[in-house]
Order: C-alpha cells, then structure tokens, then sequence
C-alpha cells in the first residue's frame, strides 16, 4: 500500500518558502541551474556507489538529464537516471534538514522583502528554488537499490506540508515535476528553456537532453519524428583546453563545485603530465564560508579518478590553511576503488598536495601583483587564515610570509595592508631587523609605550593586534635575510644604528652620561626591585621611553606577555 503521509516542513524551510511563493525574483531561472545541478550530483553519486555494485548501473548505463515540457498539463519536468532516494532520504533531504545554501541564506536576510528576494537569485537555495516558479512541485524518485513499487512521490504546495507515498517507476532516478504559475508560462518555451540550459549547464559532463521538433509536410502531417537534441557541451570543463573556456564558464563551474552563490575571485586551471598525470582546476572565493572556524567543517576539493567523481571535501589535497581553496582534482594514476584511508599517505596524493599548494600560493601572489586592490579584499577575508601557514607548513614559509600584511606604524591605520616587502623598502639606514609590537587591539599596540622610542627615530613597527599574530610570529623568524623582532623583548639595538654615526668622542660621552644617571637612580631602581619582587625580575633605567614614565619589558628568552596571555586563557 501507498501508505500516505502528511509532514510538515522545517521551520527554517518554511520561511524561505514562504518568501519564494510571495516575493518578486530578480532571476527566476535560477531554479533550472539548482535542478541540474542536484540531477549532475545525483548521477555522480551513482557511478560512484556502481564502481563497487555494478549491478546498480545495470543496462541502463547511458547517464543524462532530460527536460521536458508538458504545454497542456502546463509542467516542466527535469529527470535523471542517477542514484534516486528511498523514503526516508526524501524526507530528510525535501523538508527536514536545511541544506546549507538555506542557512547562508537565512543568516544573510535583512527582514526586506524586496531586498531579501534579490538575495534568493543570488543564492540559489537548492531545491526549494523550484517554487519560484511552481504552485506546485512533485517529486518521483526511485533509489537505485530499491524495488520497481518502492519508488517515492513527494509533493507539495508550499503551504508549509508535504506528503510522500509510495510509488512505482520502471527504472532508477528521480523526476521533478514543476507545475507552472500561471505567470510563468514562459518556462513553457522550449526555446527559452534550452538558452537556460547553455547557460548553467555547460560545463556539466553529463548530456541535458531535450526532444527537437518534430518534421511536418505542408499539411502538418508528421514526416520525422522528433529526435532527442543535446543542448549542453556535455562535456567535463576541466578536460577542455584553457582557450576554449569562457571566464562565465569558469564562473559557472565555480557555482557548481562549490556551492557558493557568488562568483570567484581569481582560479587556475592546470594539466599535469609526466611522472604524474593530473588536471587541477583550483578556485580562490570572495567570501568566506560560514563554517570558515570550525573546526569539524568540511573542505577540501572534488576528486575525480580518470573523470569519474570520487568523493567530496577531500582534504588531503590541501593545506588546513588553505582550508577556502575550492575545485577539483581528476587523477589518472589513483586506482577508481580510492578510499579516504587510503588517501591518508599516498606519495601520489603528496605529490599533488604539494605542487597544488603551490599553485595556489602563486596565484595570491599574482593576484596581490596585478589587483592589489582585489588581494586587499582577500587578505581581509581570508588573512587570519593564511597566517596560520608559516607554522603549518615550512617548505613554503617565504613565499606565505610574502602574502603577509599587516597593519603598521608608517600608515597610522587599522586595516592590514603593509607587506614585509614594503617595510624592508623603507627601513632606515643602518636598520637589519623588521620591529612588531603585538597587543589585545590595535589601539592598544599603536598606543605601546614600547613603540615611543621607535616612533621619535621615524622606524616603523608592524601593529600587530590578532589573536594568533603572536604563533605567527613565533614561527616567523626572519623575512628575506632579515630578522623579524618583537619590540618588547629585551634590550634594544636601536642605539647601535646610531653608534654607528658616532664619533669615540661622542660614545663616551653618552657612555659617561648613562653611567651618571644609573648611579643618581640607583637607590630608587633598587627599592622598586625589592617592592616587585614577585612581580617584576627587575626594574632598570630604560632609554627607551619618551612620553610615558614606565613600561614592561619581558625578557630576551621569556614569552612575550601576549603570548603569555594566550596561554593562560588556553588553561596552560
Ligand atoms: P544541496 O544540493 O545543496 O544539497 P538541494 O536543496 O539542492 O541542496 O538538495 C537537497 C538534497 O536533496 C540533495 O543534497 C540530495 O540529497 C537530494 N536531491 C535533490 N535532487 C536530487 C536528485 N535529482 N536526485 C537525488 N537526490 C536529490
Ligand atoms: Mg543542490
């Protein structure tokens, strides 16, 4: 029996229905993107699950999307013969769980119904798009496991329920079935639809079918049936060559891998040949992630083994602090049956990580050379990330420490946005070590009494106010043959530079006056140690200060007391 049911749908799935079926859309046609795309996911997902369970394939190996158009009933429908849901998979995945572009999306409303409807074209939110168009969307799926009478039909109105039953369809896959608003007719268009198709679904492997007109004679009488037409390319993007691929392609295939609704920021598309053969196609994105600092969040790239789709968010591919990086990796020299373990210390897969790791690295770098103002823009972003590169991965600690910016005394702001490059442009004569001061925030570290005496000589300190700026920089030693020190620490070399100029007359001169004034504040610098015994190693003259009476220095070999405080809140 059918065993009908009735369920409610989620409330967050709820709300977002609610402004799909009452607001105006600034690009309605992005449900047929969102379509294909799950029917290209879904197909994925067989012919990987079939590369253990051929039977799953079975005869019916020839994997497509096909769109087609009821005018009468007034229905567009978009089937494919991937792996289908069972039951439960279609409760869970139509209705229950919010998928993560409809947690984006949520996060991002502003409670304006027209601002927030432009948001739902950027967005995309996945399957619940179709009701941008439809009064009402049904759903026939059949998992690729399951028997003939054990498929599924889901349908819904949007008015908050859904229902499933049982049903029954020939063979495996799902069809969606949009009936069309009455004000949305124009989906109706063959035409139309197929200049949608070319848009988004270019870069898809997989063929998007549609059937041709058939051939009339003068009366109108059928002459030749009509054929099935590819609209798509249909063929992998990454396996094209790079002249051939337009930049909305790449944009497109950017949406595609990784689910981000906006476009990317920059990419590099790479065939490898040699002792290993690869094509890497890597994106850098705008925006971060939501889930950017979690720790159990999912990244990585899309393999693919000889074109066929492996797994997702395999993160062995990548660097954590390359953790943003999206795309994919199609490799001829893993074996199809490559499992996640087996991926965990291949010399193929280090090869890999390691030339893409460049690659990527490159890229900033060249972005940050040719669109200084975009590399700003994704320094902001995504910095905080990058900094934790130099303690993660050495090999390439130069060429991280030279996407490096920081905020600095020289430009008096708060924004990051001073290479290590640039300061060693403008160090001073006689100066060999590149000077930071780290605090809690940023007015703290350019208001640092330890900066004062910097500030008077006009040399110019990093103002380093992020939580993990202080492990940087314990990482962060030297940056192109100079030492890079923490104000803070010990004593200060800055009287050499000016030793230097000095004539002998004039050293012993300073020397004698030095000594003077050690000798008159003697008593007191002793009774002070003895008064901070417990807090303080001890307290001595300082030349170092110009407008406040009294600073604290941490030793040469000591944590500096940021780094102090960071442990402590870490329980140390
Ligand atoms: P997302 O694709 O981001 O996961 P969607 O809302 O587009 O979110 O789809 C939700 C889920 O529904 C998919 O993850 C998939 O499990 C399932 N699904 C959607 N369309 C299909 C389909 N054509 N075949 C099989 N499963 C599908
Ligand atoms: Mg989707």
């Amino acid at each position: 029996e059918a065993q009908k049911e009735t369920l409610g749908f989620q409330a967050e799935v709820k709300q977002l229905l609610h402004l799909m079926v009452h607001s105006l859309y600034s690009n309605r046609e992005i449900f047929l993107r969102e379509l294909i795309s799950n029917s290209s996911d879904a197909v994925d997902k067989l012919r990987f699950e079939a590369l253990e369970k051929p039977e799953l394939m079975g005869s019916d190996s020839e994997l497509n999307i096909r769109v087609s158009i009821d005018s009468e009933a007034g229905t567009l429908t978009i089937s494919d013969n991937g792996i289908g849901m069972d039951r439960d998979e279609v409760i869970n995945n139509l209705g229950t769980i919010a998928n993560s572009g409809t947690r984006k999306f949520l996060e991002n409303m502003t409670g304006d119904q027209a601002s927030d409807s432009g948001l739902i074209g950027q967005f995309g939110v996945g399957f619940y798009s179709s009701f941008i168009v439809a009064d009402e969307v049904k759903v026939i799926t059949r998992r690729a496991d399951a028997a003939e009478d054990q498929a599924v039909m889901w349908d819904s109105t949007a008015d908050g329920e859904f229902t499933v039953e049982y049903t029954t369809r020939s063979s495996r896959g799902t069809d969606i079935i949009l009936l069309l608003k009455d004000d949305q007719k124009e989906f109706l268009d063959s035409w139309k639809v197929r200049q949608i198709i070319s848009k988004y679904a270019d870069h898809i492997s997989l063929p998007v079918i549609m059937k041709g007109e058939p051939e009339l004679d003068e009366e109108g009488k059928e002459t030749k049936p009509a054929e099935d037409e590819v609209i798509n390319k249909a063929t992998a993007l990454w396996t094209r060559s790079k002249s051939d691929i337009s930049e909305d392609e790449y944009k497109e295939f950017y949406k595609h891998v990784s689910h981000d609704f906006d476009e990317p920021l920059t990419w590099s598309h790479n065939k490898v040949e040699g002792k290993l053969e690869y094509t890497s196609l890597l994106f850098l994105p705008k925006r971060a992630p939501f889930d950017l600092w979690q720790r159990e969040a999912k990244h990585g790239l899309k393999l693919f083994v000889q074109r066929v789709f492996i797994m997702d968010d395999a993160e062995q591919f990548m660097p954590t602090y390359l953790r943003f990086v999206r795309g994919i990796i199609d490799s001829n020299d893993l074996p199809l049956n490559v499992s996640r373990e087996l991926l965990q210390d291949s010399k193929v897969i280090d090869s890999i990580r390691s030339a893409s790791t460049k690659k990527v690295l490159d890229m900033m770098k060249k972005l940050a050379k040719n669109q200084p103002e975009e590399y700003q823009a994704f320094w902001d972003t995504f910095g905080k990330v990058l900094k934790e590169g130099p303690a993660e991965d050495m090999g390439n600690k130069e060429k991280i420490a030279a996407l490096l910016r920081f905020a600095s005394t020289e430009t008096g702001e708060a924004v990051q946005n001073v290479a290590l490059a640039n300061y060693i442009e403008r160090m001073k004569e006689g100066q060999d070590k590149i000077y930071y001061v780290a605090a809690e925030s940023h007015a703290a570290a350019s208001n640092s009494p330890h900066i004062e005496i910097f500030k008077k000589k006009g040399i110019e300190v990093l103002l380093l106010s992020d939580p993990i700026d202080e492990w940087l920089m314990s990482h962060l030693t030297d940056f192109d043959g100079k030492e890079i020190v923490s104000v803070a620490r010990g004593a200060l070399d800055l009287d050499k530079m000016e030793e230097e100029k000095q004539t002998d007359e004039q050293k012993a001169e300073k020397e004698a006056g030095k000594k003077a004034k050690q000798e008159k504040f003697e008593s007191l610098t002793a009774q002070l140690t003895k008064l901070l015994e417990n807090e303080a190693s001890e307290v001595r003259l300082s030349e170092r200060l110009t407008d406040s009476p009294a600073c604290l220095v941490a030793d040469e070999n000591s944590m500096t007391s940021q780094m102090e405080r960071l442990m402590r809140s870490a329980g140390q």
